[in-house]
């Protein structure tokens, strides 16, 4: 164990006086919401706007027999009405979305009012085409102001939407199309993202040629660049339809649970599953969630870098913080494009306050050095997130005394696609913090470890991390196909959600994520996630990233492969190598002694930024045969580059 993974940074006075939520606060009502769950969501529930209140509040069933969720069931609302029509009398003038372009000159804001109106147009556009509740609509779009509203104009007008990320390519994003038979696509003509402009368009008209996607009627086109495409019969200018609707558009009263949208996983453990999430239940998590876990409060700034692809951009660019009447900052580019200061010449210009994050971004602007930050103060910064993957504690480090400048809590939150809002996080005014930790279960969520054979483990222990009931905000079912959604969470361990994580309770009762479940290695008998060793490298001067992966051992059954990535100071050499195994086996003992180490110019990763170890695990033990579903890869050139030099042992 490293002295750092041991350092504790506790909650600030000022910091909890002015919280939402305390440290007493959050006991009392984490038990309650434990206790009496429909006693605490009936009351949380008052925080969206009902058609018709509910009165049924929790009715969920976790068996591997039967898995049937309903939160709210009697209840009715519109997600649109509770993101927008709500906040208009108060805060029709306020900002809503604050959009950054790709090109630190575009930018512009678009107030409550002027949201409500284009999406009202956009709906009225969408039913123009023949959209009705129930029917998708699959969206493939930039991040641009347009891609937040077509999502809220079919919730408006109860259409299921599909966000497919604008980085797939025409199989991916057929497949999806096919997935969903969506009659409508949204796209753009090109998405700008670091200088360079992707096809959308191109790509549209390239998935439609594949099979199953007939079903696509038309195809809706926002001019973004104004770059050259081709135009089909089905094709239709967005400005064209959508300016000449009329501004006020009737919501549609939807059953809490009608669906809301199909979302799509990030495919780093296999082909990627399309999560149902439905309405009441995830808006009100999606909801409170963001008000707590970030505290937020009224006219904060606040900036999640995800893509709306992803189901982080989904509850904390859109729904939350517009449920929540928030300022949210929508940014179209890349963090380290043009320099790679830029993400906190972003905060600096918006005046942004709370600034979430993936630990891939910190990692990246770490390997450039301290300076990296040099042009920008962020003194308006009180509060930073980390999602999507574990957070290394160097990182984290990093992360708080560089771009936090030392006085901002990190929120490491945990959860997934399927989860719909986050799970595992410190809540600033209440938790103490230790680097790496994702530390306490949110309000209703019971998590649980477990040993192989599914028994509950008690105190500090290690295993692999179940949640032992449900909560509002998870999927209902994998889009069309619950009997996967059944096998793959719920019947490894009968009547438990299983994370597919695996986890560490310490002696406080923190939860440590410790890496995927089936990236566990099991070295001479001893079982050892990937994150700690990763960590451990993570703490080394010269390293940016690493990656570890179990390769097939004679004699320990399994070995340690590493990849590792070099901060910009460094060079390889074979006493490098040497100097990393010392360190690891010094930092945490010979068991974990490295037997190979590649090096690497990157990683690769999914294209929501997690590094894809089931391809490293396959090149490690020469399988390059098979590497499985490659989809959702960003950086396919460099599993080439891997192949070549992979290291023999
Ligand atoms: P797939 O399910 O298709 O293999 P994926 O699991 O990467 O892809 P997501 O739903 O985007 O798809 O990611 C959820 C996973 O990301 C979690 O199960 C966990 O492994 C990891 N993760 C997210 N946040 C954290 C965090 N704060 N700490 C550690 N791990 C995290
Ligand atoms: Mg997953």
């Amino acid at each position: 164990m490293t002295e750092q993974h041991k350092d504790i940074y506790p909650v600030r006075d000022e910091f909890a006086q002015q919280a939402w939520i305390d440290r007493d606060a959050y006991q009392k009502l984490y038990r309650q919401s434990i206790d009496d769950p429909d006693s605490f969501w009936a009351e949380q529930a008052k925080r969206i706007d009902w058609i018709k209140t509910p009165t049924k509040i929790k009715n969920t069933k976790f068996s591997a027999s039967d898995v049937d969720i309903r939160w709210f069931e009697d209840g009715t609302l519109n997600a649109c009405y509770n993101c927008l029509d709500r906040h208009l009398e108060k805060r029709g003038n306020q900002t809503a979305i604050i959009w950054e372009g790709d090109d630190p000159k575009d930018d512009k804001t678009l107030t409550y009012r002027e949201l409500y109106e284009r999406t009202c147009q956009m709906a009225n556009a969408l039913k123009e085409l023949g959209i009705k509740k129930g029917d998708t609509v699959t969206l493939y779009m930039p991040m641009i102001p347009e891609a937040a509203m077509a999502m809220l104009a079919c919730a408006r007008i109860g259409a299921v939407h599909s966000v497919v990320f604008g980085g797939f390519s025409p199989d991916a994003l057929a497949q999806r199309i096919n997935g969903a038979q969506s009659k409508v696509v949204i796209t753009a003509d090109e998405s700008a993202r670091g200088g360079k402009f992707v096809p959308l368009k191109d790509n549209v008209d390239a998935a439609l040629t594949r099979d199953g996607t007939d079903v696509v009627e038309s195809v809706l086109v926002v001019k973004r660049t104004g770059g050259e495409i081709d135009w089909n019969e089905r094709d239709i200018w967005f400005h064209e339809l959508v300016d000449k609707q009329d501004k006020d558009c009737p919501v549609e009263e939807m059953a809490a649970e009608d669906p809301l949208f199909i979302l799509y996983t990030s495919g780093s453990t296999g082909a990627p599953k399309g999560m149902m999430h439905t309405t009441g239940g995830y808006l009100t998590f999606a909801a409170i969630t963001h008000q707590y876990v970030f505290d937020y409060h009224e006219g904060d700034v606040y900036w999640c870098t995800a893509d709306v692809g992803w189901v982080t951009g989904h509850s904390y660019i859109v729904y939350g913080p517009l449920a929540n009447g928030a300022i949210t900052l929508m940014f179209e580019g890349v963090p380290s494009y043009p320099t790679p200061g830029r993400m906190g010449e972003i905060v600096d210009k918006h005046q942004v306050n709370i600034l979430y994050t993936a630990p891939t971004a910190i990692r990246a602007l770490r390997a450039h050095g301290d300076d990296v930050m040099a042009s920008s103060k962020r003194e308006s910064l009180k509060l930073l997130g980390s999602v999507g993957e574990p957070i290394n504690p160097e990182a984290w480090e990093w992360y708080y005394r560089i771009i936090g400048n030392s006085k901002c809590p990190i929120v490491d939150t945990w959860w997934q696609t399927e989860n719909g809002g986050i799970l595992i996080s410190p809540l600033p005014g209440a938790t103490d913090l230790k680097p790496g930790c994702a530390t306490n279960p949110f309000f209703g969520v019971k998590p649980g470890v477990v040993d192989n054979d599914g028994n509950l483990l008690e105190g500090a222990t290690e295993g692999n991390l179940v949640i032992l009931d449900a909560w509002p905000g998870i999927a209902r079912s994998i889009w069309n196909d619950h009997e996967r959604f059944i096998q793959t969470y719920f019947s490894t361990y009968d009547g438990m959600y299983f994370t597919g994580d695996g986890c560490r309770r310490d002696e406080d009762g923190d939860y440590w994520i410790t890496g995927r479940v089936d990236d566990v290695l099991n070295i001479s008998g001893h079982r050892m996630g990937t994150a700690e060793i990763e960590s451990s490298l993570v703490a080394h001067e010269a390293v940016a990233e690493a990656a570890v992966v179990g390769f097939p051992h004679d004699i320990k059954g399994q070995g340690i492969y590493i990849y590792v990535t070099l901060n910009d100071d460094f060079d390889p050499s074979d006493e490098l190598k040497k100097e990393l195994v010392q360190w690891v086996r010094k930092d945490i003992g010979p068991i974990a002694s490295p037997d190979v180490i590649q090096w690497t110019p990157d990683l690769p990763k999914t294209r929501s930024g997690k590094i894809m170890r089931r391809i490293l695990r396959k090149i490690a033990a020469n399988e390059t045969e098979g590497l499985g579903d490659t989809s959702t890869l960003s950086n396919p050139a460099v599993v080439e580059e891997l192949i070549a030099n992979r290291v023999n042992r």
